[in-house]
């Protein structure tokens, strides 16, 4: 069944397909460029599917789900394309077949792998003693709360309701409703902070040209309030799609004003954009 998008292309309604299956868009292995992790060598395997919209999106790719489309696999015997809807089974064969060694950390980002929370609980326990992290926009507490134990470490957006379009449709019933309005996106943050505090997980501010610092206030009181325990990593924002990065003033008043709060902060930009990684 095809389902005509916001932009007007025609994606992939996936009500019929099993839920245990998931949409892959690529597994490769890399540098991790970002958080607490940053400059640890991974496996990343992108899900696809993303209703949310942040203005500085540097996956536009991921978000909706196209009919026929294929996964990228890059192994060590070159780049290959299969198609993209695959069992918790098969993407750990693919996982294995780009890191032979077993040993690597596999980062889950995407899209927002929170879509597919069945098949993320189905393919934790065939990944046997990896470590296995989460990458998630932060806007579905429920879902979070749901696969958070399959989870070795989460690092979890926090989003400044000024940079978020309006959610669109996946094509698919999603499992929560995405936040709307600056209202929505405050009890979203304050519900994902509370379930990491105490874990090991991080949250990460993408900071974009341009904003108001003041408008950042409220998203360090909720993690003061929430998870002030929880490592804070401020991303200048790459430039993107009339997306501007930040001034270094900025970031350094942004990470006074969270320091202040007690936070433990760093700033931090994108290393495998700088490193020119995939
Ligand atoms: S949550 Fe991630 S994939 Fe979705 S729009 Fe934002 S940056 Fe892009």
């Amino acid at each position: 069944m095809l389902i005509q998008s916001d932009s007007g292309d025609s994606f992939m309604s996936v009500q019929a397909t099993s839920l245990m299956t998931a949409p892959v868009l690529e597994v490769f292995s890399s540098f991790q460029g970002e958080g607490l992790y940053a400059g640890s060598p991974q496996v990343f395997f992108r899900l696809a599917g993303c209703p949310l919209r942040c203005a500085w999106c540097d996956t536009p790719g991921s978000w909706e789900l196209t009919e026929g489309a294929t996964a990228k696999l890059r192994t060590a015997s070159g780049l290959r394309q299969e198609q993209a809807q695959v069992s918790p089974a098969q993407a750990v064969e693919w996982i294995q077949e780009v890191d032979p060694s077993g040993r690597q950390t596999v980062s889950v980002t995407g899209g927002e792998p929170l879509m597919w929370t069945d098949f993320l609980l189905k393919l934790r326990p065939l990944l046997g003693r990896r470590r296995v992290h989460l990458e998630t926009a932060g806007a579905h507490p429920e879902s979070l709360l749901r696969v958070l134990d399959a989870f070795d470490h989460v690092s979890a957006d926090l989003k400044l309701p000024e940079d978020m379009g309006a959610p669109s449709a996946v094509g698919f019933t999603e499992p929560e409703a995405s936040p709307r309005t600056p209202d929505e996106w405050r009890a979203v943050r304050r519900a994902v902070l509370k379930s990491l505090s105490g874990r090991d997980a991080c949250s990460k501010l993408v900071v974009a040209g341009g904003r108001d610092v003041s408008a950042y206030e409220q998203i360090f009181d909720d993690q003061q309030g929430c998870a002030p325990d929880l490592a804070l990593f401020l991303q200048p924002a790459t430039p993107i799609a009339g997306v501007s990065a930040p001034t270094l003033a900025t970031m350094e008043t942004l990470r006074a004003s969270a320091e202040s709060r007690g936070l433990r902060t760093s700033v931090l930009g994108q290393l495998h954009r700088a490193w020119k990684l995939p």
